[in-house]
């Protein structure tokens, strides 16, 4: 997982009490409203109405194709994939960090289905450390379990686990996640050697650059999730607030 840094959009306090409601449930609070499509394929780019208000998404979603499909290719080359309803890495959502760009295509969905601002207030009532607001683990008729929000996630959703990280030699380190290693004893020596024999791999600081690039002031900083997602929400909320006014 990445590192964090230090709020580039606070000073404002922070929107997650220490004091929040742990062990409440809050898994299923952002499920897709039922007659909004969401987009059929996992890996298809969305589609929001809002999202000229942020000139970048669309090099955010070709940046994350190009991820997807080079994950796609190692997965293959390397044999490994997700263990089957394996949430592990969802469910840690101190260390799933993400910038607040990355969260404006769920913030601009939600606000698009009337929904912002429930969320924001769920978000307000919940610890820190409690799992991804996505992440869904009481599946209904409405709600499959997993991530609710698929094909809008973050980098570091996409990221984890079929990526790697480079040592302080400057060599690429496959970052294969806790459950896989303990299924499979050695796996990541075993590709970090493949990799080293020109065996192509994504690279995390890479694609967390491409990303910052495209817009540095909401793109570098990254936070906890739940928290990236709020302030993504707080922001979109923002601006369309001010071009309401500006209409009026
Ligand atoms: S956005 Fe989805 S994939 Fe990412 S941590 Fe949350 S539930 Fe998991």
């Amino acid at each position: 997982m990445p590192a964090g840094g230090d709020s580039a959009l606070a000073p404002r306090p922070s929107p997650f009490p220490s004091s929040g409601r742990q062990g409440e449930k809050s898994w299923g609070l952002i499920a897709p409203a039922g007659n909004h499509s969401m987009p059929g394929s996992k890996n298809q780019t969305p589609f929001f109405p809002l999202r000229n208000l942020f000139p970048g998404l669309d090099r955010l979603f070709e940046v994350y194709d190009d991820l997807d499909r080079q994950i796609a290719d190692f997965k293959e080359r390397a044999g490994i994939d997700c263990l089957r309803k394996c949430r592990v890495c969802c469910s840690t959502a101190r260390y799933v960090e993400a910038s607040v760009f990355e969260m404006l295509p769920l913030s601009l969905r939600l606000w698009e289905e009337g929904r912002a601002e429930e969320v924001q207030a769920r978000l307000e009532g919940i610890h820190p450390e409690e799992p991804c607001i996505s992440l869904n683990l009481h599946p209904t008729e409405e709600a499959p379990e997993g991530c609710l929000n698929y094909p809008l996630r973050p980098l570091i959703c996409r990221l984890f686990g079929f990526s790697a990280t480079v040592d302080k030699h400057g060599r690429p380190r496959v970052a294969v996640c806790k459950p896989l290693k303990e299924r499979n004893l050695g796996i990541d020596r075993r590709i970090n050697e493949k990799i080293r024999e020109d065996f192509p791999v994504p690279l995390m600081p890479d694609f967390s650059r491409r990303v910052a690039l495209i817009e540095p002031r909401l793109g570098r900083e990254k936070y906890p999730i739940n928290i990236a997602l709020w302030e993504a929400l707080d922001l979109v909320g923002q601006k369309i607030h001010f071009l309401r006014a500006q209409g009026d």
